[in-house]
C-alpha cells in the first residue's frame, strides 16, 4: 500500500522504528522477507515450521478484514452508483461480459499451461483435507437467514446478496425521502463512507504485517522443499501475463466492432491511464487520469464517461477476477488437488464476485481472495506465496482493470462519433485531417 495511501495510517509520518518501517514501499518489504525467508529456510530445513502461527495469525485478520470490504465496497458502490434504467442494464450486460470473458481466458490459460504442476511443493503444515464441494447445493445455502450468520461465515456469496438488497433499498428511501425533502439516508450515505475509511485504515495495519506472512511461508517452503519450487513460480507469472495480454486483445477486438473507436486510437489515447495504473496499482487513484483520457484523447461524450469509467470503474475488476480465477487453479494444481468442470465453475462465479468486491486499491485482489479460495475449499496458508509475485502482477492486472473500463465506455458511445462523423471517417488523430503547418 505505499501509493499514495500512507496518510491513512498515520505512523508514516512520525519518527522511530514504526514509521521508518512504513516508508519504506511494501513491495520491498515483501521482497526483504521473500529474501529472508529463503534464508533462514536453508539455514533451518523442516525446523522453520515453527514460524506457521505467523502466518496463521496474518492470514487470520486478512479473513476477518475481507468480508467487511467486500459488503462496505459493494454497498457503496451501489449507493453511489449515478445509473438508472436502460443504461444501467447495458453497463452492468458490458462488465459482466468482459468479466466472464476475462475468467475464461484465465480458466482455458491455466488448463492449457498448467503452471502449478511445474511446481514441485509438498504441501506444508497440516493444512485440514479438502473437503468436497457441492456446488449447487453450495449456492442455495448462500440465500442468507439471517443477517448475522454470513458475517460470521466469510459467506462472500450471501454478503454480496445483502450488500446489493441494502444497497437498492437505500437507493429507494433516499429518492422516497427527496419527494418529501428529508435527507435521513443522506446521514446513513455519509456513515458509509466513514465505515469503508475505517475498514481501509485497518486494511493498511494488516498489510503492514503481511511481510511477516510472507516471510513464515517461505521460510517453511524453503525448509521443505528448498528454492528450487520458488523459483518454479515464475511460470504462473507467466501464465498470467499470457492470460492478461489475451484479455487486452480481447477489448481491443471488442472496441473495434462495438464503437466507433480505432484499437490505435484507442491505444494511443489510453496510454497514460494504462501507466498511470501499472505504476500506482491502483485503478481507483488512476480514475480521474482515466476519466481525462477517455473524454479528451479518445473523445467519447461525457455521458459514456461518467457512465463506464465513473460508475462501471467502482465494479469492474476483470484482472482481478482473471487473477483470482488462475490464482485458485494454479495452487489447486501445485497441491495435486484436481478442480473438474464444476469446482471450475464455481470458482468463475466466486471471481465475479470477489472482484466486484475488491475497491480499486493495490493488493485488494489478495484480500477477496481468501473469499475464494475459502469457498471453493483451497487452503488458504498458500496465499502468502503468491505475493512476492504480486508486486508487478498486482500492476498487470491493475491495468487491464482500468482498460476493461475503458473499453466499456466507448462501446457505451456507441457506433457513431460526436458530431455524428461514421466509423469509416472517423480520423485516429486531428493531426490526421489538419496538417501540421510547417
Ligand atoms: N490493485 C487492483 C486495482 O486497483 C485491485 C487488485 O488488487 O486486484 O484495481
Amino acid at each position: 500500500m505505499e501509493h499514495g495511501t500512507h496518510s491513512a495510517m498515520g505512523p508514516a509520518q512520525g519518527t522511530g522504528f514504526f514509521a521508518a518501517y512504513n516508508r519504506v514501499p511494501l513491495f520491498v518489504r515483501i521482497l526483504a522477507a521473500l529474501v529472508l525467508g529463503m534464508i533462514v529456510g536453508l539455514k533451518m530445513g523442516a525446523g522453520a515450521g515453527v514460524f506457521k502461527p505467523i502466518s496463521d495469525i496474518v492470514l487470520q485478520i486478512l479473513r476477518l478484514l475481507a468480508t467487511p470490504l467486500i459488503f462496505v465496497a459493494v454497498l457503496n458502490a451501489i449507493y453511489k452508483a449515478n445509473a438508472t434504467g436502460k443504461a444501467a442494464g447495458r453497463l452492468l450486460a458490458l462488465l459482466m461480459t468482459n468479466t466472464v470473458v476475462a475468467i475464461l481466458v484465465g480458466l482455458l490459460v491455466a488448463n492449457v499451461i498448467q503452471p502449478g504442476r511445474l511446481v514441485h511443493l509438498s504441501p506444508v503444515g497440516a493444512s485440514s483435507p479438502r473437503k468436497s464441494v457441492n456446488f449447487f447445493q453450495d449456492l442455495l445455502e448462500k440465500v442468507p437467514a439471517n443477517l448475522v450468520d454470513p458475517l460470521q461465515r466469510n459467506e462472500i456469496i450471501s454478503i454480496i446478496i445483502l450488500a446489493v438488497a441494502f444497497g437498492i433499498a437505500m437507493r429507494i428511501v433516499r429518492e422516497q425521502q427527496a419527494k418529501l425533502g428529508k435527507t435521513g439516508c443522506e446521514t446513513i450515505g455519509d456513515a458509509l463512507d466513514t465505515v469503508f475509511q475505517l475498514v481501509m485504515v485497518m486494511l493498511h495495519w494488516v498489510f503492514a504485517l503481511i511481510p511477516l506472512a510472507v516471510f513464515a511461508v517461505v521460510a517453511r517452503q524453503v525448509g521443505k522443499d528448498g528454492v528450487k519450487p520458488l523459483a518454479q513460480m515464475l511460470w504462473f507469472v507467466i501464465t498470467v501475463v499470457v492470460a492478461l495480454g489475451l484479455q487486452a486483445g480481447y477489448y481491443l477486438l471488442r472496441v473495434r466492432f462495438g464503437s466507433w473507436v480505432r484499437p490505435g486510437q484507442f491505444l494511443r489515447g489510453a496510454s497514460e491511464a494504462l501507466i498511470t495504473a501499472f505504476s500506482t496499482a491502483s485503478s481507483a487513484a488512476t480514475l480521474p487520469i482515466t476519466y481525462t483520457c477517455v473524454k479528451d484523447k479518445i473523445g467519447v461524450r461525457e455521458e459514456s464517461a461518467s457512465l463506464g469509467v465513473m460508475v462501471g470503474g467502482t465494479f469492474n475488476h476483470d484482472g482481478t477476477a482473471l487473477y483470482e480465477a488462475m490464482a485458485a487453479l494454479f495452487v489447486g494444481q501445485m497441491l495435486g488437488y484436481h478442480l473438474g468442470p464444476v469446482q471450475q465453475v464455481s470458482v468463475v462465479i466466486m471471481s465475479v464476485f470477489a472482484s466486484v468486491g475488491a475497491a480499486g486499491i493495490p493488493e485488494a485482489g489478495t484480500v477477496t481472495m481468501i473469499a475464494v479460495f475459502t469457498a471453493v475449499k483451497l487452503p488458504t496458508e498458500y496465499i502468502p506465496l503468491l505475493l512476492p509475485l504480486d508486486w508487478f502482477l498486482d500492476r498487470c492486472r491493475t491495468a487491464i482493470n482500468v482498460m476493461g473500463d475503458m473499453s466499456v465506455t466507448c462501446i457505451l458511445d456507441g457506433k457513431t462519433a460526436p458530431g455524428g462523423r461514421a466509423q469509416q471517417e472517423q480520423p485516429a488523430f486531428v493531426e490526421d485531417v489538419i496538417p501540421v503547418a510547417t
